[in-house]
């Protein structure tokens, strides 16, 4: 069966770019991959598409005849796709056995697809199929203070609870991460979170030499992400140059693995 990876991060993470890297990376190493667009408002993809939610849905007419702004007309967009699921999953099934990977993009904003019912609705049509893990694209750069790091992990941290899936931490744009102080070496800051998300008491350090007035909540918050973290893989990388391909697949499969220990059990317990 094919593992479902679906893309999901904060607008301009790289989620896109990061997806047409992924497709690259099984042409080229012989991996059977399946590719999914569901982000209705998406002008011209990089990559191709298996299945693109624009040949069924035009977000456009889709505002126009409901009157809706640009962030309702992706939601209702991504409704109406909702409702015919089902059949997405069975031409998924019917491919099953010729497909290592089923990569699947998500609307920009994030919350579109984590916190609406058809965001729900298709994560778990998947789940319950397949194998699924969830990849958080982090904007490395602009996650580079301890607090905005934080608030980063704390949502990733909201969407493995709300789903129940394995996620896979993706901190994109190393490329660009600059590289900070550590013992008198430059490191790159990917090296820096992962040690953060390892050593609760390094990440301690690093808040307390933050002046902003949050830093008290982020001590005590960092106690709870520690046990977070214990959850979930981490891998740097880098849409634009390809860096951490490998490591990520690795992760992918660590986590698909996962899925078949906990979420599978936990599904076939509660039918
Ligand atoms: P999305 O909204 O999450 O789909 O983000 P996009 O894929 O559209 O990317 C947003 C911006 O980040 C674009 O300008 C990309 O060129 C840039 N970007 C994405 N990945 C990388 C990366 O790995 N390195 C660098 N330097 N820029 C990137
Ligand atoms: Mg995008």
């Amino acid at each position: 069966k094919p593992v479902i990876v679906i893309v999901v991060g904060m607008a301009g993470s790289g989620k896109t770019t990061f997806m047409h890297r992924l497709v690259s990376h099984t042409h080229e190493s012989n991996i059977r991959g399946y590719v999914m667009n569901l982000d209705p408002a998406v002008m011209t993809l990089p990559f191709g598409a298996n299945i693109d939610i624009r040949d069924t849905v035009r977000y456009k007419e889709v505002m126009k005849q409901f009157n809706l702004g640009p962030n309702g007309g992706i939601l209702t967009s991504l409704n109406l796709f909702a409702t015919k699921f089902d059949e997405v999953v069975s031409v998924i099934e019917k491919r099953a056995d010729q497909l290592d990977y089923v990569l699947v993009d998500t609307p920009g904003q994030i919350e579109i697809f984590t916190w609406s019912a058809s965001g729900a609705i298709i994560t778990e049509a998947f789940a319950s199929t397949f194998p699924t893990v969830i990849a958080y694209v982090v904007d490395t750069p602009r996650s580079a203070s301890p607090v905005t790091f934080m608030s980063n992990m704390l949502y990733a941290c909201s969407i493995l609870y709300k789903t129940r899936l394995p996620l896979v931490l993706a901190f994109n744009k190393i490329d660009v991460a600059q590289t900070s102080i550590c013992f008198g070496v430059p490191v790159l800051k990917t090296a820096v979170f992962i040690q953060w998300m390892e050593d609760f008491e390094t990440f301690q350090a690093a808040v307390s030499a933050d002046s902003s007035y949050s830093s008290n909540l982020a001590q005590s918050l960092s106690l709870v992400l520690d046990e977070f973290y214990k959850n979930l893989q981490s891998v740097g990388v880098s849409a634009v140059s390809g860096a951490g391909m490998k490591d990520f697949f690795n992760a992918i499969e660590a986590s698909a693995d996962e899925y078949m220990e906990t979420y599978k059990a936990d599904l076939d317990k509660r039918r």
